[in-house]
Order: C-alpha cells, then structure tokens, then sequence
C-alpha cells in the first residue's frame, strides 16, 4: 500500500482514516466514509482500485468534476476513464472496448448511467472489483442535496451481491447517514468519521442591521486578503459587487446567470489573485481548490447549516486563520420560508423547514458556535470554550431577566397559547392593534406591562427564552409560542433566567451611525471615487 502511494500519488504517509478504509476494501467490506472536504476521500477508493487489478466502478453526479478527475489520474500514470452524456458514441465505445479489455483501473459514471439495462449488464461483464459512491447523501431526502437519480444505486448491491461498496460523503446529519446506508443496502458497513472542526476558522455572525457598512468596515482592514461573500439571490450578488468595487475593491459577481465563459474569467482571476472578492450565489465554489481563502462572509443566511458548512470551508485550506462572518436577519429568514412554501411536496416542504430552523437556531444561539455546529452534524465537541468562535470570544453581558421572562411567559398563558410573537410583543407593548381588540386582550393584566424595551428587544428577549426552552414555537397554521414545564418554574418565581442584556444598553455602538461625520466622509469619498472612475473610464476595482 505505502509502495502504490508513493509510486502512482507521491505521497509518503496517509492521512487520517485513509489507510483503514482502504484495508476495509481490500478485506472486501462495505465502508461507510463521512469525511470533510479536503481529507482525502478520493484516494480511499483509487488506491485499491490500482492495487486490484480489475476496474473500480465510480459514481459522482458531476460530468465536469469527472474529467478533472481522469485527467489528473491519468497524469499519474493511472489507467483511469469516464463515460457520461457529454462524449460521442465513438468516444463511448472506445472506452468500453478499453474496459472489455481490462485495461481500466478507474471508470467514473453518472447514477443515471447505471439504471439504463443495457449498461448495467455491460458492467457486469466486466471485472468489477470495488464500486464507490461520491456524494452519496445526494440519495436521501432527507439530505439538503437530494438526486432523485441516486434512487436508482439501491440496486447496486443486487446487481454485485459480492463487491465491495464506499459510499462516501463530506456531509450528512446522523438521520441521512442512516439513510445512506439502508438505501445503498451496505451490509453491517464499517463506518469512518474524520473530525468535522476546523480549527482555524473563526466563526462569528452579526445582526443585519449595518451590514453593508460593517461589510465595508471589515473589508478595509482586510485590504489584501481573498474572500466569497455569498448572497442569496443573482441580482442582490451583482448589486452587492458593483457596490464596493466603487469602494474600491477589486471585486466580481459570479452566478449562474452570466455566460459560462464569464464566469470562468471571474474564476480564474480570483485563483491567480487578479481580484480580491467573488460576491456570489451558492453557483460558486464547487471544485475550487483555493487555499488562502482569507474569509468567507455570508450576507445573507444559507438555507441550511449544510451549505453554511461547506460554504465557509472554502476558507483556511491552508490551514492559517480565517473569518467566517455571517450576517442575519429574520426577514432573510422569511424570504427563504417563502421559497420553501412553493416547494410541491410536503415532506420536502418540512424537511426545508427544520433545516432552516436548525439554521436560526445557531444564529440566535447562545452557546459555542463551533459546538453547534460539530454537534448538527453528529460529532461530539468536549471543550465548553472553543477558543474561536464570537460566543466563546467575547461573552455576552447578561441581566437577570426573571421579570422579563415573567412578562412573556405569563401573557403566553394567558392568552391560552395560541398567539404568536409578534402578537405578545404588541400586547406587552399595549398595542392597540385591531386583533388585540377583537379578542379584548387590552383588559388582560399583562397588557401594556412593556413599554420600557422597544419591539426588537422583546424579540429578542422572546427568541433567547425559546433557545433557553422555556418557550417553544409549534406550527399550527402559523408558528404559535408555547409555554414549556421549564416555564412554570419560572411563573412561580422558583427560577431565576439570566437574558443578553439588550444591545443598545451596553453597546455605545462601534459601528459607524447615519449620521457620524466618519460616514460622511466615507460616502463622500465614495460619490467622488465613483465619479472620477465614471468620468476617466477607469474600472471601478481600480484603486485609486
Ligand atoms: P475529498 O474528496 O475528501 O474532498 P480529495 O480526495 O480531493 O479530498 O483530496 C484532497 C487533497 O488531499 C488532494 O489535493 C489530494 O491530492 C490530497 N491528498 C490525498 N491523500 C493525501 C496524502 N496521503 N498525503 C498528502 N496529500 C493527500
Ligand atoms: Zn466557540
């Protein structure tokens, strides 16, 4: 084994788990492999294929990625091929006359290749020796990345009763792992999890409510450094890069909406360092092999802690520090739900849903970034303090919030929780809204008792009390606070909450407001470099 990794990949030692996967597959056993981008799944399957002599059957749902794969394995001296529907029925043959032969160690194909009959009894034919699965949490539902093309791998094990399957993954919460290995029938497989923490990467998230100047604020004191800034849409991504190229940022938008030779450039400009920032839709990052990727910063919230994952591990591949900054707002958090209520089927609509609300959850937690985080996705994170995070770095100044969370959990129950938030806010607040009226809510006891905190701080007061459980939200028709037996101990005064004290009391503020000369100045810095650029012509990501 030592022999064919020097020989064929150049490498002296393994990296972690490597080496008991592949013995796992040369003893002929199903393996299950959940490992991070960038450890090194690959070579868990191409070394045994080299060293069995027959051909290593390879499945990845991406045509493009495939032929990068050959290509480099084909560098490496390995006999190594791919069929999918982009080749000639010349090309296809060629390469199965090459297979008829035995002559290849590593064939890549589609999943929908192999539900065509035709070809799977031409696989079987040949001496197949080992089959991998990449991408495998493509074929649960339950995944954020479902292939209904991957179904059709379930009759895998059937077709080749004997041969060693890899299904491997670089994400899966422990319900799809399960999922993954019932679908694909690996029998009693051997499972390897490598450690999801990346240790260099900080991990912080800032409430929307400055973005653009705290975005620019961090971009200036970050002037060389590459990054991604991810949005959510194509329109707010190109908007966001011709913002601050008139800052002055060397900066591109990269979607899937512009020409894919566009996008190449943008692409390839920002791995040679020709721009600093890619401000990009999740259509950017699959395959880019980047290692100084300083920070990665999301201006809008992922769908899901799935993409939040795989999103900020684009940066730090080189194992230095880098940000990963998250900006989040609950009216992001509706747009996505608005999305996800035009979804056709009512599982994939509540399956969206948790998602999304696992997503919120680390935005509004309180505790470890980074253990939330290890833990979404099964792995245990021992330290309480991980050295690296916003939580963990700059705690939180607290209150006692006993009465606070009196006020709340008492007017939940007394208008028998059935309400949501926004309607207790407006009773503790008095509201006279017309709801509170027709239900006369403005006798009750607890109305009016808040006028001392503003809406956005009961919010949040309210939100923190559902992370600490003593609320909780059920969907009924709409989301409903519900009070939790942890509330009742606090209405009887046996229980003492502590809550964030509310920003605006502790916080003078660090970032710049309306109307401070700094961002006086620095909009009228901006106007005068826009205008410059606009009468000389000069691209806006010019620095001058
Ligand atoms: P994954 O599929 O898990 O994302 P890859 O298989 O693409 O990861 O491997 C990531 C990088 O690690 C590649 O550049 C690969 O060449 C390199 N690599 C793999 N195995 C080793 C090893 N044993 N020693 C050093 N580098 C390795
Ligand atoms: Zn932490």
């Amino acid at each position: 084994m030592h022999e064919t990794l020097k020989k064929y990949f150049g490498y002296s030692s393994f990296l972690p788990l490597q080496e008991d996967i592949i013995r796992d597959l040369l003893d002929n056993k199903d393996v299950f492999v959940l490992m991070p981008t960038g450890a090194g799944k690959s070579l868990c399957y191409q070394l045994p294929a080299i060293l069995s002599g027959g051909t290593a059957i390879v499945i990845s749902p991406l045509i493009a990625l495939m032929k990068d794969q050959v290509d480099g394995l084909t560098a490496n001296g390995i006999s190594a091929a791919c069929i999918n529907s982009t080749m000639s029925p010349q090309e296809i043959n060629s390469v199965r006359s090459r297979l008829l032969r035995n002559e290849v160690r590593i064939l890549y194909i589609t999943p929908e290749r192999v539900a065509q009959s035709e070809f799977s009894s031409f696989l079987k034919q040949l001496n197949v020796t080992l089959i991998a699965i990449d991408e495998a949490h493509c074929i649960s539902e339950w995944g954020h990345d479902f292939r209904p093309e991957y179904r059709q791998l379930s009759s895998l094990k059937s077709m080749f009763p004997t041969i060693p399957i890899a299904a491997l993954t670089a994400t899966a919460v422990p319900q799809v792992q399960r999922d993954i290995i019932t679908q694909l029938q690996l029998r009693s497989p051997c499972t390897h999890h490598g450690s999801f923490n990346r240790k260099n990467l900080f991990y912080r998230v800032r409430p929307k409510d400055n973005a653009y100047s705290e975005l620019v604020m961090y971009l200036r004191d970050h002037r060389r450094d590459s990054g991604i800034i991810y949005c959510q849409s194509r329109k707010g991504a190109e908007s966001l890069a011709t913002s601050i190229q008139a800052e002055g940022f060397r900066a591109l938008p990269y979607h899937a909406g512009l020409e894919s030779n566009e996008r190449t450039e943008t692409q390839d400009k920002f791995i040679k360092d020709d721009i600093e920032i890619v401000v990009a839709t999740i259509a950017f990052g699959m395959g880019i092999d980047k290692p100084n990727v300083r920070f990665v910063i999301h201006y809008d919230i992922p769908k899901n802690l799935e993409s939040y994952y795989q999103e900020t591990g684009r940066a730090g591949r080189d194992g230095l520090r880098s940000d990963c900054l998250l900006f989040f707002s609950y009216g992001d958090k509706t747009k996505i739900e608005f999305f996800i209520e035009q979804k056709d089927s009512p599982e994939q609509k509540q399956i969206a849903r948790n998602q999304l609300r696992r997503m919120i959850d680390f935005c509004e937690s309180t505790t470890c970034r980074r253990k939330m985080l290890l833990n979404y996705f099964g792995e245990e994170f021992p330290e309480t303090n991980c050295g690296n995070c916003d939580v963990c770095l700059e705690p939180k100044q607290t209150i006692d919030g006993t009465v606070i969370a009196q006020k709340i959990l008492s007017c939940v129950f007394r208008i028998e929780e059935r309400f949501g938030i926004h309607y207790v806010i407006d009773i503790l607040r008095g509201s006279r809204t017309q709801q509170i009226l027709q239900n006369n809510h403005e006798t009750l006891s607890t109305y009016g008792i808040g006028k001392e905190y503003s809406k956005k701080q009961w919010h949040s007061f309210t939100r923190e009390l559902i992370q600490l459980e003593y609320l909780k939200l059920e969907d009924d028709r709409f989301p409903v606070l519900k009070l939790t037996p942890k509330a009742h101990e606090v209405l009887r005064g046996k229980e003492t909450v502590l809550l964030t004290k509310p920003a605006s009391e502790h916080r003078p503020s660090r970032r710049i407001a309306g109307d401070s000369p700094e961002v006086d100045l620095f909009e009228k810095l901006r106007a005068l470099r826009k205008k410059l650029a606009d009468q000389q012509n000069i691209p806006p990501y010019v620095i001058f």
